[in-house]
């Protein structure tokens, strides 16, 4: 491939993903980042001796990330270490059942069988299933562009269509699992994974119950140091590769000229440019990056994700019956949360998550606490009385947590910072604050995501969770292949 000049838009975690690829093949390459850190959401603070990953906290398909060492031929044990867990996530329930789901899919299906009135093999058939519509899928929908022929004309994706029945499109995630499913508390287990892409367990279709098994076959891991060491290894390998970051740097403008992208246009400065990569979140790259261009209203104008709404607590006492991962589930979240959700608003997510990374790493918080992300998923911002809807939601978890925990928690938290939609715009530009772009919530939702690149305008590409493949570490990462793909193609 003739050396390019590229010039990319952010540096989430796609945007850092591409550029190595990129990078990697020859190009000069520099990214521009609005903010003086890389890692849009992938990041992390500290303070008052508690350190917080201020978003992500599950990682899964550390693939994606060791393709990146061997893509730039860089020894990934000099940046980057992680290690697989093996329990996923404890599970607490209003009526004091407490499930610990392991990471050995037979020994789940053990414990589960106990906890809860289910087969064994009813487990194990479910993760049968999951497989199967990852493995007809995967290879179509999330590792090329959706938007080329050539997609489609290969023999996995043939196989894929005449499945088309076993993948469940038809049906909701949760009238699947019901299903499949006789007792209730299982159904809420299985229903929570729609939150992995930020859509409702009502809406999004049953195929959806493939994330189980990304869970239980792939296994989730904790880097050492933590999820941002996740952003600051690639950061780093990308930076001794040669990619330039320049930081603290806004672009406000994508320049094209007659049907091509040709640069891009800072503060005071004209940069030029082969190529342009935005991973800025698609609704911003339009209506302020390419004003002078007519977008896509249907794609822009889709739903939104599911945001969040996150209390860093630093907590002066250790609870030695939670892990890294632990979820509380209400028994109807109408109870507890439904102030939050318009009637229309099907993101009903019942649950609170604790995410306790001084668990796996100590330094994370003062000897004798705990440094608590606790979390509840919200609907994207669309203009909510948030300072309300923060006070009542602090006073249920806090509520909620004590009477699950058998311990008054507002007397233990020393610390607290908050972030929640309105925050998390105006941290990395996504509309409305979603975590994972458009929701997945309709079945063709996977066909209406913006493609990684536009037909009318050459050389500008698309990576980040609001582009095909879609949201989430792993989605970012190979939006970043698939745009180096591409590019080079
Ligand atoms: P973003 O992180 O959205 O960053 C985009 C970057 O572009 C930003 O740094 C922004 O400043 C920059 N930018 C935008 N416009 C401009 C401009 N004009 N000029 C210069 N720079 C610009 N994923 C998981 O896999 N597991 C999880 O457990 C998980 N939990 C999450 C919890 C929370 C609270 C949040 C917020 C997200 C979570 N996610 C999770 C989702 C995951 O974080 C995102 O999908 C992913 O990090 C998005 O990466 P991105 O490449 O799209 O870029």
């Amino acid at each position: 491939m003739k050396k390019k000049t590229i010039v990319i838009i952010g540096a989430g975690i796609a945007g850092i993903a591409a550029a190595i690829r990129l990078k990697s093949k020859g190009n000069d390459v520099t990214v521009y980042e609005a903010n003086a850190y890389p890692g849009g959401k992938l990041t992390a603070f500290s303070e008052q001796g508690y350190r917080f990953d201020m978003g992500p906290s599950l990682f899964t398909m550390p693939q994606f990330v060791e393709q990146l060492f061997e893509a730039a031929n860089q020894p990934i044990a000099n940046y980057f270490e992680y290690k697989k867990k093996a329990t996923v996530c404890n599970y607490f329930y209003e009526d004091g059942t407490t499930f610990s789901a392991v990471a050995d899919e037979v020994e789940f299906a053990k414990n589960a069988a106990h906890t809860f009135n289910v087969e064994e093999t009813d487990i194990l058939n479910y993760f049968k299933r999951s497989k199967k519509k990852y493995d007809l899928t995967a290879s179509l929908f999330l590792e090329k562009s959706l938007h080329k022929t050539a997609t489609y004309l290969n023999a996995d994706t043939l196989k894929a269509i005449f499945n088309v029945n076993s993948l469940d499109i038809d049906t909701t995630l949760s009238a699947y699992n019901s299903k499949v499913f006789k007792d209730e508390r299982l159904v809420q287990f299985y229903n929570r994974f729609a939150t992995y892409n930020g859509s409702s367990p009502y809406q999004t279709p049953g195929i959806m119950s493939m994330i189980p098994h990304l869970e239980q076959y792939f296994g989730t891991y904790f880097p050492k140091g933590g999820m941002h060491s996740i952003t600051m290894s690639l950061f780093q390998l990308a930076k001794d590769i040669g990619v330039d970051f320049q930081l603290n740097t806004k672009v406000d403008e994508i320049i094209t000229e007659g049907k091509k992208a040709v640069g891009i246009k800072l503060a005071n400065q004209m940069v030029s440019a082969d190529i342009v990569v935005s991973n800025s979140d698609v609704v911003p790259t339009y209506r302020q990056l390419l004003k002078k261009h007519k977008a896509p209203e249907k794609i822009l104008q889709q739903p939104r994700s599911s945001s969040a709404l996150i209390f860093y607590w630093g907590i002066t006492k250790t609870f030695p019956q939670l892990d890294l991962h632990n979820i509380f589930f209400s028994e109807d979240y109408k109870t507890e949360f439904d102030f939050i959700f318009n009637k229309k608003d099907v993101h009903s997510d019942p649950t609170v998550y604790v995410n306790i990374s001084s668990k796996d790493e100590p330094n994370d918080a003062p000897k004798g606490c705990e440094n608590w992300f606790t979390m509840v998923n919200v609907p994207s911002n669309t203009g909510q009385d948030w300072d309300e809807i923060i006070n009542q939601t602090r006073q249920n978890i806090i509520k909620k947590l004590s009477r699950l925990l058998g311990e008054d928690i507002s007397k233990l938290i020393e610390f607290e910072s908050i972030l929640d939609p309105r925050s998390i715009e105006s941290k990395t530009q996504s509309y409305q604050g979603a975590l994972y772009g458009a929701s997945s919530n309709n079945k063709y939702a996977a066909f209406l995501r913006h493609p990684n690149f536009k037909s009318s305008i050459a050389n500008l590409y698309f990576c980040g969770g609001s582009v095909h493949p879609g949201g989430g570490i792993p989605l970012c990462l190979l939006s970043g292949k698939i745009v180096a793909d591409l590019i080079e193609s």
